[in-house]
């Protein structure tokens, strides 16, 4: 439905509403009247014709009455009349045979009357207050009825005149609404056609014309907005094109390609800033290259050294692993997944006894490796046969670097060497054994002549015999004493660590020694806690360390002395916060500050070739160290003092063992 035939119709309604309520009220009011009128006119004439009839009634003159009604009749409103006596006896009537004929019956209002558009009614004849008898009349209602219906007519015409004229004009108004309407349409079609050149017609002031102005408007708005968009999209294809050329450069940058010249580093918008920036990118590339070719050099050459290097990363997990790490581990790698962390390494090389030197429980084990960062290098014994030496470093930002280096030769050649060095001190030794043990058979000697001397006599004493007797057990108890000793320290080490007592081994070790400086006049004094100190290692090779030291002090007090006695002593502290410490002392005149850091080096001596090695004190190095210890040399008055520190493995552990 049209806007146009909905404002006609809309109009029509309101007006037919408006219409219909005056209509209604009009006729209402206009036939409420013309009917009180018509009804009081009608009792009006009843009254004045009994009035005029009352005397022929009385008189009974009924050709006067008939007279009368005649008369009456004349008047065209009233059908008819009839007059009774008081005892309904019909005097006289006349008018309309048929309302005549019909019963009489009288109407209460006007609207009983229109049923046969006749008003019936009786008023009685009283004269004097006397009942005379009564009229009964008909007044027809015809003339009011015409008059309603007539003004019923002019309502309607009225009525339709006035609907039709708002129909015109609401169609008029709605032609008129409409028309700026189609123009507003047609003008919105434009604009979403894309036309925004088009102008709609603006007529008048009103809202319409207000709208119009406004799509107008809204449409020069839009172009503008256009304008500027196709200048902007104008320009971004202008930068694409150049941001194609860049990103062109930077696939071929990573790419790897060479000799790429980036464009527009001088431009000073987001292209110039993207472009100095794949210049950046390149450099960045051609560094990431170098530091791949440094970092494949790197694993090369890592690769190609015989010391085993692995790489955890913060979390523990495995990053780099040498060939030779590769190499010696294959057993374990093999049944790792490829990711893998240094605890589960450890598990699984303990699962697969691949450290046959850990006793004790394993996971404890383990977490003291995890914890061993940047602590003193260990030796790790291997399966089957091998020990390497492990550095365990803490590195900032990368995690543990591992390197394991297999020393299983070296040591072999230590023990060798430690073997040859004891067989050394042991002849040297042999003079002051030979003169220690003299002494014992000479006593026997002397007592076992007597002996036989006596029995020859036959001097039998018993008491003297038992005496002599028990003298040649005690001597041989001595001298089977001193070759106990020299077994024991002729024994092979066999690298098995276990505890032993520090005092002990110190008293045993200068008895041993005395019999080396015997012959010289050099004295060893001991001066040890009562109680004991248990260490870890192995007993003879730190006897071995011991005697080293005392032969290097006495090499010193034979060489700087002053020709008169010298001294050896040895001192202990034990549990100190270190743990257990042992100094030798002696007065050889101290070592030349020059060659205080290089005494442990191997193959440092300052002897004659022939007498010195310079392998003593850096074997003595490292079997301290093997033993969790540390050994340092410092000049004292009159000499040196090398000061050995050894943790405690405590009385409990020592007694399990
Ligand atoms: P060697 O005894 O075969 O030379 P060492 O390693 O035992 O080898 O000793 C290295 C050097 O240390 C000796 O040559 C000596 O110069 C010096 N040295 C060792 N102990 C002492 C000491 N008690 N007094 C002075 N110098 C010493």
């Amino acid at each position: 439905m049209s806007f146009r035939l909905k404002t006609v119709l809309g109009i029509a309604l309101i007006e037919l509403t408006v219409m219909g309520i005056l209509i209604g009220i009009n006729q209402f009011a206009l036939g409420g009247s013309a009917a009180d009128q018509l009804y009081q006119r009608a009792e009006a004439t009843a009254r004045v014709f009994a009035n005029a009839v009352s005397d022929a009634v009385i008189a009974t003159d009924l050709a006067t009455l008939d007279a009368t009604i005649e008369t009456a009749l004349s008047t065209e409103e009233l059908s008819y009349l009839r007059v009774r006596n008081p005892t309904g006896l019909v005097l006289s009537e006349g008018g309309d045979a048929l309302a005549l004929a019909a019963e009489f019956a009288a109407d209460a209002s006007f609207d009983t009357a229109r049923n046969d558009h006749r008003i019936d009614l009786d008023v009685p004849i009283t004269v004097e207050g006397l009942d005379y008898g009564r009229i009964e009349m008909g007044l027809s209602t015809a003339s009011v009825e015409r008059e309603i219906a007539m003004a019923l007519a002019w309502n309607l015409a009225v009525a339709f005149i006035g609907m039709s004229l708002v129909a015109i004009f609401g169609y008029v108004l709605g032609s008129y609404l409409t028309h700026q309407l189609h123009w507003l349409r047609e003008g919105a079609r434009g604009f979403a056609a894309g036309d925004l050149d088009r102008k709609i017609r603006v007529r008048g002031t009103d809202e319409l014309a207000e709208t119009a102005q406004c799509f107008n408007d809204m449409a020069n708005s839009l172009a503008q907005d256009r304008a500027t968009l196709a200048e902007q999209r104008n320009q971004l294809l202008a930068k694409k094109a150049r941001v194609e050329v860049i990103v062109n450069c930077m696939t071929m940058i990573s790419r790897g390609e060479d000799e790429i010249s980036v464009p527009d580093t001088d431009r000073d918008d987001e292209i110039g800033s993207m472009a100095r920036a794949t210049v950046i990118f390149q450099e960045s590339m051609r560094a990431t290259e170098e530091a791949q070719q440094e970092q494949k050099r790197l694993v090369t050459a890592f690769d190609q050294i015989a010391e085993q290097v692995v790489v955890f990363d913060e979390t523990g997990h495995a990053i780099f692993l040498n060939a030779a790490f590769r190499r010696f581990n294959r057993d374990i790698l093999a049944e790792l997944p490829h990711s893998f962390t240094q605890k589960e390494f450890l598990r699984m090389g303990y699962h697969l006894g691949a450290f046959p030197g850990v006793s004790g429980d394993p996971e404890d084990w383990i977490e003291a490796q995890l914890a061993r960062e940047n602590m003193a290098p260990e030796e790790i014994r291997r399966a089957p046969d091998r020990v390497t030496l492990t550095v365990q470093t803490y590195v900032d930002g990368i995690g543990v670097v591992l390197t394991a280096k297999d020393v299983t030769e070296l040591r072999i050649s230590e023990q060798q060497l430690i073997q040859a060095s004891k067989m050394a001190t042991l002849g040297e030794m042999a003079t002051g054994i030979a003169h220690e043990l003299n002494q014992p058979l000479g006593v026997i000697r002397m007592a076992s002549s007597n002996c036989v001397k006596r029995i020859q006599k036959g001097i039998v004493d018993p008491d003297y015999l038992m005496g002599k007797l028990q003298r040649m057990g005690e001597q041989t108890e001595r001298a089977s004493q001193i070759i106990n000793h020299m077994r024991v320290f002729g024994r092979k080490a066999v690298g098995v660590m276990e505890p032993f007592d520090l005092r002990e081994a110190l008293l045993e070790t200068a008895t041993l020694a005395r019999t080396q400086l015997k012959t010289l006049d050099i004295s060893l004094k001991v001066a040890v806690p009562e109680t004991p100190a248990y260490v870890m290692g192995e007993r003879v090779i730190f006897e071995q360390v011991l005697l080293n030291l005392v032969s290097n002090a006495r090499d010193a007090i034979e060489e700087h002395g002053d020709g008169g006695p010298g001294e050896i002593r040895f001192e202990a502290d034990f549990d100190g916060p270190d743990g257990h410490a042992v100094h030798v002392y002696d007065s050889g005149g101290g070592i030349p500050e020059t060659v205080l850091d290089k005494l442990f080096e191997p193959f440092f001596t300052t002897k004659e070739p022939g007498k010195g090695t310079g392998l003593g004190l850096s074997i003595s190095f490292g079997t301290i160290r093997d033993m969790s210890g540390r050994i340092s040399a410092r000049n004292v008055e009159g000499g040196a003092c090398f000061t050995i520190t050894l943790p405690d493995v405590g009385a409990a552990v020592s007694e399990a063992s």
